[in-house]
């Protein structure tokens, strides 16, 4: 039996991106807010990530002279996952997405109206195969998104419980009324759940997102330690709708890659990626809004094509692609490695003629300035790279086997609808239950329109399923009359 004084206005689970988010923008409102963390510091994924946020229409566009729209922002979404989303819900992320990213650096975010060439540069950067660049990047990456948000949620005296995993929700007559956390019950008059997604869950990566099994020993997965998925048992206790089914984020990454592709480094700018035909099939330096489903399409082993004088040429200090390394993959013969490129294509099981003929094609484009197949030079260009790549002439040749295998993150959750309301199998939203970040589905999509989809995902929906929360409470504890 409780009285009114031991309801919380809002429970948040997660205290990751989403989750803070809305804890703060709840107690905006005047909620009381609880927020339960299963590990033992908040930031999750969010914290590990770039912080990269994809928005449009914002001020450090307009600083930059970049016109944009929500509605530009909202067309490129669409088009890109080919219709397959829920446009209603998609128009409320993009139409909410710059004034979220405005909400953060009136919070304390900074994100600098200048040009950026990469996801460690603060500024305005291309996040994906966009028109006009949407990447922004703030200083600090994620971890600065974080700690602004969690200076906020203290300054709210927002009280986040760490070390508590959420075990169930509290369901009375179909209305969602609080959690269970160490076994005690905590009511609420509405509760968020931003427990992220379920990248670190071996069952249901193969219930939800089989297709990451096809990775094999090559998968790794990035995703922070509290990525279980608990979002999904919470939907089944209320008959929540799951969307999102085998969508996720899968970089494209050589095999010997095993972390995050800033630690394991970053494969020489002079190669080539080549399809089991032995021909060139993309742009080496596409994103990965795209480039991953093009390595999907070849219908059988890519491999990343060099030679030694790139090799030679990798900078020292980061784990995997470093000359050393790429040298004792070559020796324990897991790398392939030939005198000449006819017998490296023997070893890849490709045509001779094909890969002969597209290495030097690839010497007459790319290394003399442009690249009029795959434009290749406009990402370079993009990534503040103009020095032309040097031809690949120079044995021994190398063949490195590229596929997706780093698992980033999970769309595969609880479906919501503009303003983060879950919603049940039959198309009614649950009472009292809000859901945001990877743990609330429909947003990402089966194309990941670039970098800074997801964590503007899970702040932007995480903002506005704390503003939903808050308001639903202020219904429950208004007496009726
Ligand atoms: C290395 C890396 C780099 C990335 N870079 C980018 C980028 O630059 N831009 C971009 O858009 N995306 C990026 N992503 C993806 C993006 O960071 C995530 O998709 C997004 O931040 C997820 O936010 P979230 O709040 O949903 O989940 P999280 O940030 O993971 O937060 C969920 C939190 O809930 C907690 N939790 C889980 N279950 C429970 C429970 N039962 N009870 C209580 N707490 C629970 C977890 O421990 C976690 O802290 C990156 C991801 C990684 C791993």
């Amino acid at each position: 039996m409780s009285t009114e004084e031991d309801v919380v206005d809002v429970v948040v689970v997660g205290g990751g991106g989403a989750g803070l988010a809305a804890a703060v923008s709840a107690a905006e409102q005047g909620a009381s807010v609880l927020l339960f963390e299963s590990q033992k510091e908040l930031g999750g994924s969010t914290q590990l990530s770039a912080g990269l946020f994809t928005a449009a229409g914002t001020s450090v566009q307009r600083g930059l002279g970049v016109e944009d729209s929500a509605e530009k922002f909202f067309q490129h979404y669409m088009d890109l996952n080919q219709w397959l989303l829920e446009p209603g819900l998609v128009k409320a992320f993009c139409d909410n997405a710059g004034p979220t990213l405005e909400w953060l650096i009136e919070l304390g975010v900074e994100v600098p109206a200048v040009v950026s060439a990469s996801a460690h540069e603060p500024g305005l950067c291309r996040a994906g195969v966009e028109d006009v660049w949407r990447g922004h990047v703030p200083k600090d990456q994620g971890y600065g998104l974080v700690q602004t948000l969690d200076a906020a949620r203290k300054r709210h005296g927002v009280e986040a419980v760490l070390n508590s995993r959420v075990q169930r929700l509290l369901v009375e007559a179909g209305q969602v009324r609080g959690v269970v956390v160490d076994d005690i019950e905590v009511r609420a008059h509405a509760v968020v759940v931003a427990s992220g997604g379920f990248a670190q869950n071996p069952a249901l990566l193969e219930q939800l997102y089989p297709t990451v099994l096809e990775a094999g020993d090559d998968l790794f997965v990035v995703a922070a330690e509290g990525s279980q998925g608990d979002h999904l048992a919470f939907g089944e206790q209320v008959d929540a709708a799951v969307v999102g089914h085998d969508w996720g984020l899968l970089m494209p990454t050589v095999y010997f890659q095993r972390l995050h592709h800033w630690q394991s480094g970053f494969p020489p700018r002079s190669r080539v990626h080549v399809n089991p035909q032995g021909r060139r099939f993309m742009d080496e330096d596409a994103s990965y809004a795209v480039s991953g489903g093009l390595i999907d399409l070849q219908g059988g082993p890519c491999h990343v094509v060099f030679d030694e004088k790139a090799r030679l040429g990798l900078p020292a200090g980061y784990a995997h692609w470093d000359a050393e390394h790429v040298l004792a993959e070559a020796e324990a013969g897991r790398t392939l490695r030939a005198d000449t490129l006819e017998e490296l294509a023997g070893l890849m099981g490709v045509p001779a003629d094909a890969l002969v003929a597209t290495v030097e094609r690839w010497n007459t484009q790319l290394p003399q300035g442009e690249d009029p197949d795959f434009l290749r030079h406009v990402s370079l260009a993009a990534k503040g790279s103009s020095e032309p790549p040097a031809p690949i002439a120079d044995g021994p040749f190398y063949a490195a086997r590229i596929l997706p295998a780093e698992l980033v993150c999970t769309h595969a959750g609880l479906q919501i609808d503009g303003s983060a309301a879950v919603v049940d199998r039959v198309g009614d939203t649950v009472p009292g239950l809000f859901a945001a970040g990877e743990a609330g589905a429909g947003i990402l999509g089966a194309r990941y329109v670039g970098g800074g989809n997801a964590v503007a995902n899970a702040l932007t929906m995480g903002r506005i399923a704390g503003l939903g929360a808050a308001r639903a409470a202020a219904t429950r504890t208004t007496p009726t009359v």
